[in-house]
């Protein structure tokens, strides 16, 4: 499995405002570079921390990349994977529609009554036992054919992947505004490392829009 972490933040480091509205740092150039990355990938990857705030439909935008992926032999659009250890996701979010796959990575306390009603949309993957286990839920995501996964955030998420040694790539773009807020979702939230720190090789810089894209690679 190839995992990249594709995330879009400010100057000054937040991936959204203190009071976690969704707030646009992207140009049109960086919305097109996402929706190729995503009809590139298997399978698309949020936290349930997104979905509650920013309700994310994740699909393919471009009629010609899902034309592509058709071609190829792939669905039309990736699957969508939320990890969501207490079953939180609304039944009417947009990432549960019938536009694409959605897997839904539980543990073992999602409550039974969630599981149910999630089951009447999404495909069920339990791993962990109070959180998700992200390395046993992606290796039952592997098992189902996903081996070209991108992670669109949010914060927690990208630190407990790192944490999981589990990112190989981290594609970052920096957009032209400052958001600030000590609150406020930084690219790796979570506990944060104090020693052992995640190394990062630089593959690649490139100006987009008016911000810049940096590519960096995880080192093993
Ligand atoms: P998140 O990372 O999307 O989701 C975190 C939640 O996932 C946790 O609170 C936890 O909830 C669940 N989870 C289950 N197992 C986990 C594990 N092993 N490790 C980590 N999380 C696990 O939430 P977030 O950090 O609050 O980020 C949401 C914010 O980021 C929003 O403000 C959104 O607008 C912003 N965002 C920005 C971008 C961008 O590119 N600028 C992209 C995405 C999101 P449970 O305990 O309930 O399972």
């Amino acid at each position: 499995m190839h995992v990249v972490v594709n995330a879009a933040m400010s100057a000054d480091g937040k991936l959204s405002s203190r009071q976690r509205d969704q707030i646009a740092i992207s140009g049109e150039a960086d919305f097109a570079r996402v929706d190729r990355l995503r009809a590139d990938s298997d399978a698309i990857v949020v936290g349930v921390g997104t979905v509650l705030a920013d309700d994310p439909h994740l699909t393919v935008k471009d009629e010609q990349l899902c034309q592509q992926r058709l071609e190829r032999g792939e669905p039309e659009q990736p699957a969508r994977v939320i990890v969501d250890s207490n079953g939180r996701t609304p039944d009417d979010a947009a990432i549960l529609d019938d536009a694409a796959t959605t897997y839904v990575c539980l543990s073992e306390t999602a409550p039974i009554d969630r599981r149910m009603e999630l089951a009447d949309h999404a495909e069920l993957v339990t791993a962990g036992d109070d959180r998700v286990h992200l390395l046993r839920a992606f290796a039952t995501l592997q098992e189902q054919g996903l081996e070209q996964v991108m992670v669109e955030g949010g914060g927690e998420l990208i630190f407990s992947l790192f944490e999981a040694g589990l990112v190989d790539e981290l594609l970052v773009f920096v957009g032209p505004k400052v958001i600030g807020g000590r609150d406020a979702p930084t690219l790796a939230d979570g506990d944060g490392f104090i020693d052992e720190f995640p190394l990062l090789s630089l593959e690649r810089v490139e100006r987009l829009d008016d911000g810049v894209l940096l590519c960096w690679t995880v080192d093993s």
